[in-house]
């Protein structure tokens, strides 16, 4: 015992609760002690004294033992309370014992008091913490009901053989069914899976887990069904149970295949419309073929017989129909990143850009461009299509040079996901407005007889890009030069 008892005696007799108080000190009881000889002064006592342990007289002048303790009882319903009186019988003693005193002592027999006292004291302790554990009990159960009642998510305590042991709220609401149903009910009840076995084995797997997140469909007592998310985690506190959480996501399942329904008929109408540019643009060459031969016709066959301006209109005509021609072919050449095969395989980016450089090297040397680069890696991308970019993004710099000695530099550097090229020249630059214009097909920005062209070639080098999971984009200050950007991811 690690505290000072307080010992409250009830005695009309001073001298005997002197002789006790004697004996517990004698026997080495730690205790502090109030004696009291009435009932007043035992009242305020139990008020202002608060002890822990009461020895009262069982007779006293207009009071006795049992009054007392039934006082006591109201103030503090577990105190211990010894009667220590005279000689009293064993019929009188069981009495007492069952009108909720704690033990009895005889006063010539006073030996036993501290005993008594020691063994109550250890049992109020014992009591007092029962009390407090089961008070925390209730209360961790209290708050633990109140979550599972107020919060959105549907719970269920499950045993092992599927039986709803416990749900809440919110699963009621999102099936349908009331508690009293649901805890008649069966997992596989609930559960749209035919197969019992499977839901079965689920379970097993849970066990051996510990806990698992899954999606699954579970029909509402309508017979609708909806799409859960579940978390469910084994419990192994006194018998094995599964804890479930279930979350109704049927909103987000139809948000999701609305969204997979939308990108499934942009890619199929991408698809058909890749197809029609490729038809369209093989197609009318036919015809646009026969219109060039018939103007060639006229303008031999008909030559002195025409006067100087109907040979203009024809010359004119003939122009529009090699430009037409070129057009198509460009557009045929756009519509083929797409139809056209694509071998990804780990390729050398320099290899790719000295096959560039080799291609153009009469523009490059009749425009004296000095070009240099970085040490270009290996990346996963189509090597014939990576020479293309190169050589479209040069082909570029050298059309658009500016009165200055063109130079251009293909630089590159590591990014987490990937790399990132760069293609930069000292020539025209391109005004902020147009940045995104160019990478769309048939959009130039420069007058056709300054710089001629058909506004398709860095269309084509941004699909191939984009094909490869990469991004390309300029930065450029007209007058000083531009920078074409493009990104290739390491998955490629
Ligand atoms: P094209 O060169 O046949 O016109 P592109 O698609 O290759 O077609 O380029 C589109 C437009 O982007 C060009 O007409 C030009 O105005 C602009 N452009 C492309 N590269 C450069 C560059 N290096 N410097 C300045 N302008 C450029």
């Amino acid at each position: 015992m690690n505290k000072t008892i307080k010992i409250l005696i009830l005695d009309d007799n001073v001298s005997d609760a002197e002789l006790m108080k004697r004996r517990l000190r004698k026997d080495g009881l730690d205790f502090i002690s109030l004696a009291v000889q009435d009932e007043q002064a035992y009242i305020d006592a139990l008020k202002e004294f608060s002890p822990h342990i009461i020895l009262s007289d069982y007779s006293l002048p207009h009071f006795d033992g049992l009054a007392a303790l039934n006082l006591a009882r109201k103030i503090f319903p577990d105190i211990p309370f010894i009667i220590v009186s005279g000689a009293i019988g064993e019929e009188f003693a069981v009495e007492i014992l069952k009108a909720g005193a704690t033990d009895y002592v005889l006063k010539d027999r006073l030996s036993r008091l501290k005993p008594a006292i020691t063994r109550a004291w250890e049992e109020s302790k014992t009591l007092r913490e029962k009390k407090r554990a089961e008070k925390l009990l209730e209360h961790t159960a209290k708050k633990y009901s109140a979550m599972l009642e107020r919060i959105q998510s549907g719970y269920w305590l499950l045993d092992l053989q599927g039986n709803l042991l416990e749900v809440n709220n919110a699963y009621c609401k999102m099936s349908g069914y009331t508690s009293r149903e649901l805890l008649k009910m069966k997992i596989t009840d609930l559960e749209c899976s035919e197969n019992t076995r499977e839901v079965f084995d689920h379970i097993k797997l849970i066990r051996q887990k510990g806990s698992d997140q899954f999606e699954s469909r579970h029909r509402r007592k309508d017979g609708s069904v909806f799409d859960v998310e579940i978390y469910s985690a084994f419990l192994d506190v006194d018998e094995e149970r599964i804890a479930v959480l279930l979350r109704d996501i049927t909103a987000r399942k139809e948000y999701e295949s609305s969204l997979k329904q939308l990108a499934d008929d942009l890619k199929r109408s991408n698809k058909d419309l890749e197809q029609f540019a490729y038809i369209a643009s093989h197609d009318l060459r036919e015809p646009l073929r026969a219109v060039s031969g018939f103007v060639g016709l006229l303008s031999q066959k008909y030559k002195d017989k025409l006067d100087r301006q109907a040979m203009e209109y024809i010359d004119f005509a003939s122009k529009s129909v090699i430009r037409m021609d070129e057009l198509l072919s460009g557009l045929l050449e756009y519509s083929r990143v797409h139809t056209g095969s694509r071998i990804v395989t780990i390729v050398s980016a320099q290899d790719a850009l000295n096959a560039a450089i080799a291609n153009l090297h009469r523009s490059i040397g009749e425009s004296k461009a000095v070009i240099t680069s970085d040490k270009l890696p290996d990346v996963r991308f189509d090597e014939k299509q990576l020479t293309h970019i190169f050589q479209n993004l040069l082909h570029n710099a050298i059309k658009f040079k500016s009165e200055r000695d063109l130079q251009v530099h293909i630089g590159c550097e590591q990014q987490n996901d990937g790399w990132l090229f760069s293609v930069k020249d000292n020539g025209i630059g391109i005004e902020k407005p147009s940045y995104d214009r160019i990478f769309k097909i048939f959009q130039r920005i420069q007058p056709l007889d300054k710089y001629p062209g058909h506004g398709i070639g860095l269309s084509i080098c941004k699909k191939i890009i984009e094909r490869h999971s990469g991004k390309i984009w300029v930065e450029s200050v007209p007058g000083v030069g531009s920078t074409f950007f493009f990104t290739i991811p390491h998955l490629a």
